[in-house]
This record gives structure tokens, sequence and C-alpha cells, in this order.
């Protein structure tokens, strides 16, 4: 009960942030409480990042909302996330979508992989598949996708992500290193591709094959 009434005052608090009635509805579902650890769940409707372990975070309400207003979610899509992490945004995202559409969400970290297949999994989000694996390499197996949402920053577009986004498909992802910029990246019918800079943004890096090579912590 005491979560309820904090989720409704976040929600209340992202709705003065113009996000969309579909994603705040979304928000009033899912349990942030269950995506954190133990240790931090009295903070878990707080607007700010939280440590997950591992050097990693859960994103803020406010640019989980952000994200999923960016991608234009729509009922019955399909859906890739690079970084599961905690499995929140998927679920956010597994909300709006529904039980017709599917998330594919991909992470690097076994651990990580593990705590949000587990999160999901108790929050009951069956829509949802954690893969573990290097997401800067997209994921073939299911290719392509009406969605993609890359939740860490990546030092430029990832080719194998261009490639696996539909036509008429949206794709939201951090760039940079330092100084970064959430794009808003659509591919249009015919394929052509476009870029639009949305503004600055604090991710933690993407490590792989198309991100970065070193390791850098950094809040996301
Ligand atoms: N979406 C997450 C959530 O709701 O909790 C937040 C993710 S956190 C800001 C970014 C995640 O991306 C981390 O868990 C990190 O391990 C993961 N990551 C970094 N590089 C990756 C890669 N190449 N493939 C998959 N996951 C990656």
């Amino acid at each position: 009960m005491e979560y309820e009434r904090k989720r409704a005052l976040l929600v209340k608090s992202l709705k003065e942030q113009n996000i969309s009635d579909k994603t705040l509805s979304a928000m009033m579902k899912v349990p942030r409480h269950l995506f954190v650890p133990s240790v931090h769940m009295s903070q878990a409707y707080v607007d700010s990042p939280l440590p997950i372990g591992h050097a990693q975070t859960i994103s803020a309400p406010h640019m989980v909302a952000m994200m999923c207003d960016l991608l234009e979610l729509q009922e019955g899509q399909k859906v890739l996330e690079i970084g599961a992490g905690s499995g929140y945004n998927a679920a956010v995202m597994a909300e709006i979508i529904g039980q017709k559409g599917k998330i594919y969400s991909i992470e690097r970290l076994e651990k990580l992989a593990v705590f949000a297949w587990e999160n999901l999994e108790r929050a009951g989000y069956s829509n949802v598949e954690v893969i573990l694996g290097d997401g800067s390499l997209g994921y073939p197996d299911h290719a392509p996708y009406d969605r993609i949402c890359v939740t860490a920053s990546a030092p430029d577009t990832p080719k194998p992500l261009i490639e696996q986004l539909k036509p008429g498909g949206i794709m939201v992802l951090p760039e940079g290193e330092g100084y970064q910029r959430l794009y808003i990246i659509r591919k249009s019918m015919d394929g052509e591709v476009t870029k639009q800079d949305w503004g600055g943004v604090i991710f933690v890096p993407l490590i792989g094959h198309h991100g970065f090579k070193i390791y850098n912590s950094r809040r996301g």
C-alpha cells in the first residue's frame, strides 16, 4: 500500500513533465520496488537512477518514460532492448505493447541477466525474454524489430541495429562517452534512415563489438 501511494506520487510528477497517458498508465502498473536490490526498495519511487550492482544502474523513471514516449510504442509490437539491467524498462514497455507483443532484452552481464529474468518472472511479465549476449550485435534470431531501445551509451550507432530495424521502425539510443546525446532514429518504409538529436543524457557505456572496448564505470 505504501509502495502504491509512492508510485502514484511519482506518476503524478511524471504527468507534470508531459509524459503521455499511455506511458503513465504503464508506469502506474509496474512495481519498480520489485526491480531494485532490497537495500534500495525504500527509494524505488524516487525519480533517480539506483545501483543494481556490477557498476550498473536501473535508469531514472523519467528517462524510462521519455524513451517509451519517443519510441511511440503500439500494442502488439516486437521490441528489442539492449541492456536488460534490472528488467524494469522492459516491464514498462511490456505493459504498453500488451500480451500480443514481445520484448527481447539482451544483457551482457550474466548476473544481471539472471536478476532481470527473476524480477520479470516475480512481477508476472511473460512477454519478455531475457537473452545473455552482446547487444551491440543486435539479436538476428527474431529480426527485424518494430522498435529498438538501447539503454547504454554507444560510441556511434551500431550498424547491426540499423539493419535489424523494420522499415517504418523507430530506435532510441544514447551516444557518446563523456558528453552523451540521445538520438531518435527512424527508418522510412523505403529504408531511408534519419537521425534526430533529442538532447543530453547520462547512461552507462555500451560495451561490446560495436560498443566501447574498455570498461568505464559511470551512472546511467
Ligand atoms: N534497462 C535497464 C533497466 O531497466 O534496469 C537499465 C540498464 S543500465 C542503464 C544498462 C545496461 O546495459 C547494464 O545492465 C549493462 O550491463 C548493459 N550493457 C552494456 N553493454 C551491453 C551490451 N553490449 N549488450 C547488452 N547489455 C549491455
